[in-house]
């Protein structure tokens, strides 16, 4: 169930009171994300971002989504099968295999943190250093290669740096809903968000560490947010997607507030 956190009432990105403004999941639908913000974006807008959220959903998250049966606005176009690639006799062939048959994993990007906090050079996009991969449904991968005598299973994942931006807005999303958008002096990754700049490593990146804990999540949804405020009144988020899983955690730095509510302020700082 949709849970809204706030009406906004203007385009979070471009500021703009000109209607039609429609509402924003801050975790996409399409991951089950259950909060959303009421006349947030305009179409513009909603048009760029729904555009790398789109191809995150649909490329990186598209087994995952249909493994584990997550939303979607087109349930009929629920993809039956899933192409993969096998090498059988010295001959790489494609195979189009039922999700129930398919050695599906979730796969998550490990990159450099983000550029700002970690003081490393920093030029453009987002580093990719890793990749953390879970099993979630079907055969194994090892289980899969014997069963349909493949020497060996060709796992391809293409990476662009929609998944940091995707990330960025979610974060800039959540920030907003708890802060309030009036609050922000400055929002660090809009320029990210909308494509103006690509400086996204700066901003988004993997935490070192995990300290939202592995295989728990709310009541409210398997994927968790924690936003808190530094003594420099920048505001970090800490995002864990599929947190039933052990997977990474990504810190984004969305931006600076300027002096606002000393109760806010005072329950975010102390977390
Ligand atoms: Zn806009």
């Amino acid at each position: 169930m949709a849970k809204i956190l706030a009406n906004i009432g203007k385009c979070i990105y471009c500021s703009t009171m000109e209607g039609p403004l429609t509402k924003e999941h801050i975790i996409p639908n399409g991951l089950s994300g259950p909060w959303v913000l009421e006349k947030a974006t305009c179409k513009r807008c909603a048009d760029i971002t729904s555009k790398f959220e789109k191809d995150v959903l649909r490329g990186l998250f598209i087994i995952p989504r249909t493994a584990l049966r997550l939303k979607t606005y087109n349930p009929k176009e629920r993809p039956e099968g899933f192409p993969l690639k096998i090498i059988k006799g010295g001959i790489q062939k494609k195979v189009i295999i039922p999700i129930q048959e398919y050695p599906a994993k979730l796969s998550l990007f490990i990159t450099d943190p983000p550029a700002c906090i970690s003081n490393i050079p920093y030029e453009k996009g987002i580093i990719v250093t890793g990749m953390c991969r879970v099993h979630i449904s079907g055969p194994s991968v090892e289980e899969f290669r014997k069963k349909h005598g493949a020497k060996k299973v060709v796992e391809e994942i293409v990476y662009s740096t929609n998944f940091a931006r995707m990330l960025a807005k979610i974060a800039y999303g959540m920030s907003i809903a708890q802060i309030g958008i009036d609050n922000f002096e400055e929002v660090y990754v809009l320029p990210s968000i909308l494509g103006h700049k690509d400086d996204v490593g700066r901003w988004v990146g993997t935490a070192e560490d995990i300290i939202l804990g592995n295989g728990k999540s709310t009541g409210e949804s398997f994927h968790i947010i924690r936003l808190t405020i530094d003594k420099n009144y920048e505001v970090q988020t800490r995002i864990k997607l599929f947190a039933t899983y052990n997977v990474p955690e990504y810190i984004v730095v969305v931006g600076r507030v300027k002096s606002m509510d000393f109760n806010i302020l005072k329950n975010l700082m102390n977390r």
